[in-house]
């Protein structure tokens, strides 16, 4: 999506060349034009794939899985970083995190997920697949399935991609980052 990469070479996102800065249309201020561009893509993507749930992960995920969750005309089910208050009965998955190089606990109350679930993961970046193993684990222990997933940044030069086509999960990137190079983004 041209807009996209136009976005991601100014100035102001794209720094040291390794992590994005996204929070002035993705994960703060929300560019909800081009949030809406996206889950269209997504959604013309995945339409004939039966969905009954879109999944995330708190924040970025968030803006582009509701709007994409509208056009399917199905709930989104938002995975929590921080302890979850008021349930002891949670599925959860140890996530490493790409930007903090820390570790938190990936969950959500086991009542939100069904056994006859067939979640849609978006999130806003593809790395190393961490975050995808976390949502992919928690879906497993509520017995429901991952049939999709939608990333609007992708880092094909990380192992994220080789790890979700290694499960046979059908994925759909907006933009594939192939290398960070002289100042610039190479597409791939
Ligand atoms: P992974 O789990 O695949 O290693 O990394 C994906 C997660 O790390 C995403 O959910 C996203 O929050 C974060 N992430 C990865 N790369 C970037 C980046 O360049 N910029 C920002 N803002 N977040 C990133």
């Amino acid at each position: 999506m041209d807009s996209l990469k136009e976005i991601l070479l100014s100035e102001d996102v794209f720094r040291d060349g390794n992590i994005l800065k996204v929070d002035t249309f993705l994960n703060q201020n929300v560019d909800i034009k081009l949030m809406n561009d996206i889950a269209t893509e997504f959604y013309e993507y995945f339409k004939n794939t039966k969905i009954t749930k879109v999944v995330t992960i708190e924040s970025g995920g968030i803006p582009p899985a509701m709007l994409l969750a509208q056009k399917l005309g199905c709930d989104v089910l938002i995975l929590k970083k921080s302890a979850n208050f008021f349930s002891d009965e949670i599925y959860g998955s140890t996530v490493k995190s790409y930007t903090k190089n820390t570790e938190y606990l990936l969950n959500c109350a086991k009542e939100n997920i069904n056994k006859d679930d067939k979640f849609l993961f978006v999130d806003d970046f593809l790395a190393n697949g961490q975050a995808f193993l976390g949502v992919q684990s928690i879906i497993e222990q509520g017995e429901a399935e991952l049939v999709g997933v939608g990333i609007i940044i992708e880092k094909s030069y990380q192992d994220g991609a080789k790890i979700i086509d290694k499960c046979n999960i059908e994925k759909h990137s907006i933009v594939k980052v192939k290398e960070f190079k002289d100042n610039s983004i190479i597409w791939g």
